[in-house]
């Protein structure tokens, strides 16, 4: 395998390999840009099956924090740290302080912070070796969890997505599916009820679904359905590629926008969604919300107000984006790419 022709190659800066034998640690920090600032984004704990798969990973997810940063309006670049080893058997103290050692040697040019497999205590036991973590609360949001603010700026961009494609100013009555009512998509649920908006849910975890459902008075869908239901807008707040050719066929909405990462299969599925006439929202333009907090929390300055102000910039950035979509006649996603791109000049190209 050689790196620079690895198909998810794209101009990183740097890649570092970490091995540390006594704790058992095989890890890759993948650097994919620092134009606008140290490249921060999480670290991931994963049993990978294949080095190769680890590092296609690394180098997909930190090209991503470049673009959600960059289109944030975050003094930040893109990273992605990864770990091979399942988390539930191999997480010890010792395996995260030889992860803190290996992101110290970066010397702040990679700033970690959780990511899925890796949680706040994780990230206080890195913090004991290095000070590049994020994901440390300094100030308010005392929990830890940046999901309400994830949940927030999704709530937002749904908003700007209803005025630019269905041209209304409310959400009353207003059907919306969401995909997924875990940490993000419970809350989404919750600001769409307190909006009027009528809810349908699914969730492959049934009892909590239900018991949500009943609290919101939604209607419920089996996950494999909910692609179906007759709604206006479709939220994936589940897991990524969800939009792959079929899903793209058989939505009913005329909106997608939710807080999962990477919703589209293949680049080409926001191309189809445009032909169907479905507006699709960039998902790291409407999920950035999390982001946007946890950088504030490496500020002195930070401010709830601010925060929230920040995140509710993204109705902002996405106006601009359905705009320059609709006079180009394509789909928003490329635009946000190009909109991305004009905010950090890749430095290897
Ligand atoms: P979560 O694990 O708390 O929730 C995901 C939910 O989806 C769970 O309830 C799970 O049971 C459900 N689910 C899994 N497979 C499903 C399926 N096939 N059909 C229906 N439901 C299914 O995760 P989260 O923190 O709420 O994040 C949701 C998505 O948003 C993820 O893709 C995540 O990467 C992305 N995201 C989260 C944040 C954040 O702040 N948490 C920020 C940016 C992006």
């Amino acid at each position: 395998m050689t790196l620079f022709a690895h198909p998810d190659f794209d101009h990183h800066e740097q890649i570092i390999y970490g091995n540390d034998r006594a704790s058992g640690l095989q890890a890759i920090i993948a650097i994919h840009n620092t134009c606008r600032g140290p490249a921060l984004g999480g670290l991931r704990i994963h049993a990978y099956p294949t080095e190769e798969r680890a590092l296609a990973d690394a180098l997909r997810l930190s090209r991503g924090m470049t673009y959600k940063s960059a289109i944030a309006d975050l003094p930040l670049g893109g990273g992605k740290a990864v770990i091979i080893a399942d988390p539930k058997r191999h997480k010890t103290p010792a395996l995260l302080e030889a992860m803190g050692r290996l992101i110290a040697s970066q010397g702040g040019r990679y700033i970690t912070a959780e990511d899925s497999g890796s949680g706040e205590q994780d990230m206080q036991i890195i913090a004991g070796v290095t000070e590049h973590v994020s994901g440390l609360r300094r100030h308010g949001n005392a929990s830890g969890d940046p999901s309400p603010f994830t949940a927030w700026g999704v709530f937002n961009a749904l908003r700007c997505a209803v005025r630019h494609g269905l041209e209304r100013d409310d959400l009353t009555g207003l059907r919306v599916a969401i995909q997924g009512v875990g940490h993000v998509g419970e809350h989404l649920a919750r600001h769409l009820h307190d909006a009027g908006a009528h809810l349908i849910l699914a969730d492959v975890d049934t009892q909590a679904v239900k018991h949500l459902a009943n609290e919101l008075h939604a209607d419920m869908a089996s996950p494999l359905d909910i692609f179906d239901a007759e709604v206006d807008i479709f939220a994936p707040c589940a897991m990524g590629a969800v939009l792959d050719k079929r899903v793209c066929e058989r939505l009913k909405a005329s909106i997608v926008v939710g807080a999962a990462n990477n919703q589209l299969a293949t680049p080409e599925m926001a191309d189809r969604l445009h032909q169907r006439g479905i507006l699709y929202t960039p998902d790291y333009v409407a999920n950035a919300g999390g982001l946007i907090e946890v950088a504030w929390q490496r500020r002195e300055d930070y401010r709830h107000d601010l925060v929230m102000e920040h995140i509710a910039g993204i109705e902002r950035t996405l106006d601009e984006i359905f705009d320059r979509a609709s006079r180009e006649q394509c789909s928003p996603a490329p635009i946000a790419d190009r909109l991305a791109e004009e905010r950090f000049s890749p430095r290897n190209d």
